[in-house]
């Protein structure tokens, strides 16, 4: 059971047919991200429109490094922030509408460590960070597979939410606070084995040490940032739909909890709340509406190539 992702390439080449399964697949989440945020309907299905197209206009500076959802999701959440940022603007003395219970823009601004831009980096230091953030999802994804949901759940402590040794251990039932220094010693020395092998002449790794005279404290810097933006451990939307329906067992159960409920993590809540919503073709009207303006903008691009502009 593996979740659809587009093709990248056909996206690339603008092809259509991939555009708007897109559209399809992910309208349904980004509707639930926004509406969150953003109490006006109207306003809502404006910004996941937009998003959309945005998301069609930057397709070549896709960051591989990022899922394509986070990508939707990092556009969609700058159109929410624009819109904020434009009815504070002028609706600044005027009553506030049934809002209150949103979060403020101030709020969507800091709430997370998505990088705003997922677009690929050139430099050594980006490269280095999109090295990290391969490598973490790795260890995710082996440590989840050996079953090892304590591991995950005290290392999301420790980099997702920057919890101390000494404020970890007694939460997880671990023997003391060494218990946790362990662990994460085990983790880190894993994480750089699986770096070695992404990086075999150590050249990526080399630049990140020498950045600063620590190394060990600039690792774990590094670590906790790849983490964060990376969002290496968010379950993929089949874990959360069978969370939903109450059949995952213990383990996995354990770690998406501590997930959703301790990191507040946006992006798992969005497709949450979507998978809770019978979704009976409320947004087929705003699917048409976007398939017709993406196909105009798609169209528009295939005549300039055409002209030569
Ligand atoms: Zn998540």
């Amino acid at each position: 059971m593996s979740e659809w992702t587009p093709d990248i390439s056909r996206l690339r080449e603008f092809d259509d047919e991939e555009w708007l399964r897109v559209e399809r697949a992910f309208c349904g989440r980004l509707m639930a991200y926004v509406s969150r945020r953003v109490a006006d309907a109207q306003a809502r299905e404006d910004i996941v429109q937009e998003a959309f197209l945005g998301a069609v206009r930057g397709i070549d500076s896709f960051d591989p490094v990022y899922t394509f959802e986070q990508y939707l999701f990092g556009i969609c959440r700058n159109r929410a922030i624009d819109h904020l940022r434009r009815r504070n603007a002028v609706g600044a003395g005027q009553p506030v509408d049934s809002s209150e219970s949103l979060p403020g823009m101030d709020d969507l601004a800091v709430e997370e460590d998505t990088p705003s831009q997922v677009v690929h980096g050139t430099d050594l230091a980006d490269q280095g960070h999109e090295l990290l953030v391969g490598v973490l999802r790795e260890w995710v994804q082996e440590t989840w597979q050996q079953g090892e949901f304590k591991r995950l759940c005290v290392i999301e402590a420790l980099f997702a939410l920057g919890r101390r040794n000494r404020d970890v251990w007694e939460g997880f039932g671990l023997r003391d606070e060494t218990a946790v220094a362990g662990i994460k010693f085990r983790a880190l020395k894993r994480m750089r084995e699986l770096a070695l092998r992404r990086d075999s002449t150590g050249q990526l790794l080399g630049a990140m040490a020498d950045a600063t005279g620590d190394a060990q404290t600039r690792l774990d810097l590094d670590v906790a940032r790849a983490w964060r933006e990376g969002r290496v451990s968010c379950p993929a939307r089949y874990w959360l739909a069978r969370r939903d329906a109450g059949t995952l067992e213990e383990g996995p159960r354990s770690f998406v909890a501590f997930h959703l409920e301790e990191t507040a993590c946006s992006l798992c809540q969005a497709n949450l709340d979507d998978l809770g919503q019978a979704r009976e073709g409320d947004l087929d009207p705003l699917i048409e509406r976007m398939r017709a303006s993406t196909v105009q903008y798609l169209r528009s691009r295939a005549h300039g190539s055409a002209d030569g502009a």
